[in-house]
């Protein structure tokens, strides 16, 4: 069997943008956008050291809500991988829910197993690559993440660093009954974690 390292996409490799037009902070939407949270390639380098495939889960809404177009989307998806091959670091797979409950886009208007919390994203890539989910992690920034990561069995980091994480929204909510195992305030804690 493998295993896994889990991360999600947005707050965990590429950072949040803050949108002017909505005043919120979301998901780039176009590639000059994309900028990689620090410390990035360094974990991704190492993990793939210890023997763990580095696995993207990610929520995507924003196709379904037509705030970003395929097109777009994919050109992220391009400009991503050739600055990681630049820098040496691997994601060697990529699982993205696309649907949400109230999409402007029909097809993606569904009630999915596969949206975080839900564990439908990381039982397809666990069943692809025959991983040993205890043995797994899962990296977020989110509750989602977390929720997913413990149903699935994992072991779980939430990395809580700045106001563009959801570690304050968390924190009101008292952490919703969700306790991750790990709490780091920059990637470069996850690797103490992991040599451990
Ligand atoms: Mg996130
Ligand atoms: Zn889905």
């Amino acid at each position: 069997m493998n295993k896994a390292f889990f991360l999600d996409r947005d707050g965990i490799v590429l950072s949040m943008v803050y949108d002017l037009e909505s005043s919120t902070i979301d998901t780039p939407r176009i590639s000059s956008q994309i900028k990689f949270i620090d410390g990035v390639f360094d974990l991704l380098k190492y993990t793939s050291f210890l023997g763990y495939r580095n696995i993207v889960i990610s929520n995507q809404p924003a196709v379904a809500l037509k705030k970003m177009s395929l097109k777009n989307f994919n050109e992220i998806q391009r400009v991503m991988n050739q600055r990681l091959n630049q820098n040496h670091a691997v994601i060697d797979d990529y699982f993205y829910c696309f649907h949400h409950p109230f999409a402007k886009v029909p097809k993606y208007r569904i009630n999915c197993s596969c949206r975080k919390p839900k564990t439908g994203l990381i039982k397809r890539a666990a069943k692809k690559y025959d991983f040993d989910l205890p043995k797994s992690w899962f990296l977020g920034d989110g509750v989602n993440d977390i929720l997913a990561g413990q149903k699935s069995g994992c072991k779980t980091i939430l990395l809580a660093n700045t106001g563009f994480s959801e570690f304050f929204r968390i924190l009101e909510e008292k952490l919703d009954g969700v306790k991750p195992d790990y709490i780091v305030k920059r990637l470069s804690e996850v690797k103490k974690i992991l040599c451990k």
